[in-house]
């Protein structure tokens, strides 16, 4: 009878933890969704009024009564307005991907496609950095099964950080393949790199590494936030491997299309 009590006993404080543990999750959930929330709303309640900024600030810098350094001012306040724009329309895409309510409607995605417009959307500034983009042209169609602006998202931010972090002369490699029923998208570099601990971490929001040559780069840590939930929301999966000043390479593996 003592023995039947004392599991009895022990049921019930299981099923008080359990419970405890569940309704500590919802709150979680609650209070992380009320972020995503408050996230968006801010990052609209911004964009609007910046974007009535631009519009003035173009308008004057095509103004002939500005010169010297009064021109050089307004070009100075339109590349913050603009560096503005980027970060809100990363923490709104950011929380458009994070939001249950808004479900992945996956087609048929070309990648090479993709990599293509992106590499060539950076080759120029990659070139002034003295960094060369390769992309190695896959021998058959890579589709995978996604949402294609996206999927665009992800390609551009792994392209544009493996030139970001790979000091002058290094390289960037982009290559594409097939692996039974997932495709594979690999972005290599000769860059930096990113110490064990540190990737253990990429991919959380606003996540910076503290290596010193990583800070010199401007950013935000949204870029690999957004990523990871792209990827995940595509029920794909990413691997990092990385040599602190050597390089890193980003794998991607999606569902094919
Ligand atoms: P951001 O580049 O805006 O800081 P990301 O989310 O894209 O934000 O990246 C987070 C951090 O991961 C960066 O600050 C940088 O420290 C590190 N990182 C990302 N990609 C690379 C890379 N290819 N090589 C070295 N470090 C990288």
């Amino acid at each position: 009878a003592l023995d039947i009590g004392h599991d009895l006993g022990r049921a019930i404080l299981n099923a008080r933890t359990f419970e405890r543990e569940h309704q500590l999750v919802e709150e979680l959930q609650a209070l992380d969704s009320y972020k995503g929330q408050l996230i968006a709303t801010v990052a609209h309640e911004l964009k609007n009024p910046l974007t009535s900024v631009m519009g003035h600030l173009e308008m004057l810098e095509s103004s002939p009564d500005f010169s010297g350094t009064t021109r050089s001012s307004l070009h100075a306040m339109d590349r913050g307005a603009r560096r503005m724009v980027r970060v809100i329309d990363d923490l709104l895409l950011l929380s458009k991907v994070g939001d249950a309510e808004n479900p992945l409607i996956p087609v048929p995605v070309d990648l090479y496609r993709i990599v293509e417009e992106v590499v060539d959307l950076i080759t120029v500034a990659a070139t002034q950095k003295g960094v060369a983009v390769q992309v190695e042209k896959p021998v058959e169609p890579v589709v995978a099964a996604g949402d294609a602006t996206e999927l665009d998202r992800v390609c551009a931010n792994l392209v544009s950080n493996a030139v970001k972090y790979t000091p002058d002369g290094g390289a960037v490699t982009v290559s594409l393949g097939r692996d039974g029923d997932e495709v594979l998208l690999t972005v290599t570099d000769e860059g930096i790199g990113i110490s064990e601990q540190d990737v253990a971490r990429l991919g959380t929001e606003f996540f910076r590494s503290s290596n010193p040559e990583a800070v010199a780069q401007p950013g935000t840590g949204l870029g690999l936030a957004i990523v990871s939930r792209v990827v995940a929301r595509h029920h794909g999966r990413m691997e990092i491997e990385s040599t602190l000043g050597a390089g890193s390479t980003f794998r991607v593996f999606l569902p094919a299309g």
